[in-house]
């Protein structure tokens, strides 16, 4: 069966023909031009405006792509002035969005500019590219089943702190962009917070001097300590170890809960299972528990 399912609106994107009105979000490449994609170049020559984060940023890479098109700052400053306008284009133009490098709006402005277009009943398509943190993903060699991306970690040690602090239960690889400044004082403070995890800084993706180095998080800290590295950088960490086994205190305390609504033999089931101890010595515990109340 064809996997390359091809709506409507993406034939006419992907001919000459003129393209409907609505706004268009189209991924850049985070460092290597070839990463753009055929369909995004084809988009953003034919759009009748782009917002753009950065003027002299976006007009390179149009340079690089012998495209002219007139361009509409939208960044942090002045996004909430401009987006009505915007929007109200958007209702009989076709728009493109892009930012910087990389997705729009991962770590990077747009959200709102998607949720006020929808609002407005504008088309939203989306060009997916480039996107440092789940090229970081593929590269860091750890688990990939779960994860889950901060972004940038606040910059002040005791809301960095607490942020860690946050997230350290959860069962997941953790993604984190950072400057090379930082990268000593923030991997210092997730080893402190994480504990001594594994993980990767993965560098200049796409770029001349790409790298993943992987080590435990106090190695990574101690290596970086002195002197971030030049360049962009996204820091992996692989999710904590098993949870610690349960306690016989506490399936006792879970079981008496349990036994409150529930008979015997499916508080024993309940507690097996959130506990991976044996049921039959659940069941047996929980008659015992039964008899003594009686
Ligand atoms: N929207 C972008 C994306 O899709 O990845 C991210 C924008 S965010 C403002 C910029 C951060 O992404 C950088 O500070 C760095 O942490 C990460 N980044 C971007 N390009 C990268 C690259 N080539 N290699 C490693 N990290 C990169």
């Amino acid at each position: 069966m064809n996997q390359f399912v091809e709506t409507d609106a993406t034939d006419a994107q992907a001919s000459e023909a003129p393209l409907p009105p609505g706004l268009y979000i189209v991924a850049t490449p985070i460092g290597n031009l070839g990463d753009l994609s055929p369909r995004a170049a084809s988009i953003l020559s034919r759009v009748e405006a782009i917002a753009v984060e950065d003027s002299r940023v976006t007009a390179k890479l149009l340079h690089h792509l012998g495209i002219k098109r007139p361009m509409t700052p939208y960044h942090d400053h002045n996004a909430d002035k401009v987006r009505p306008g915007l929007v109200e284009r958007m209702a009989h133009a076709p728009v493109a969005l892009v930012s910087d490098a990389g997705t729009p709006l991962i770590s990077d402005p747009g959200y709102k500019l998607v949720r006020d277009a929808r609002a407005a009943g504008i088309a939203v398509t989306t060009i997916p590219g480039p996107c440092a943190a789940v090229a970081a993903l593929t590269l860091a060699g750890l688990p990939t089943d779960r994860f889950f991306f901060l972004g940038f970690l606040p910059s002040k040690e005791k809301a960095r702190a607490e942020a860690i602090e946050e997230v350290a239960a959860i069962r997941a690889t953790l993604i984190l962009y950072e400057s090379g400044p930082r990268l000593g004082a923030t991997l210092a403070a997730l080893a402190k917070g994480l504990g001594d995890r594994e993980a990767a800084v993965v560098r200049e993706i796409s770029k001349r001097f790409e790298e993943s180095v992987a080590a435990p998080l106090s190695v990574l800290a101690e290596r970086y300590a002195e002197s971030g590295p030049k360049g962009e950088i996204v820091i992996v960490v692989g999710p904590p170890g098993p949870a610690p086994a349960a306690t016989q205190d506490d399936a006792e305390a879970l079981l008496r809960t349990a036994l409150q609504h529930l008979p015997a033999a499916k508080a024993a089931g309940e507690v097996a299972r959130a506990t991976g101890l044996n049921r039959r010595d659940l069941y047996a515990r929980a008659m015992e528990m039964k008899d003594e109340e009686e």
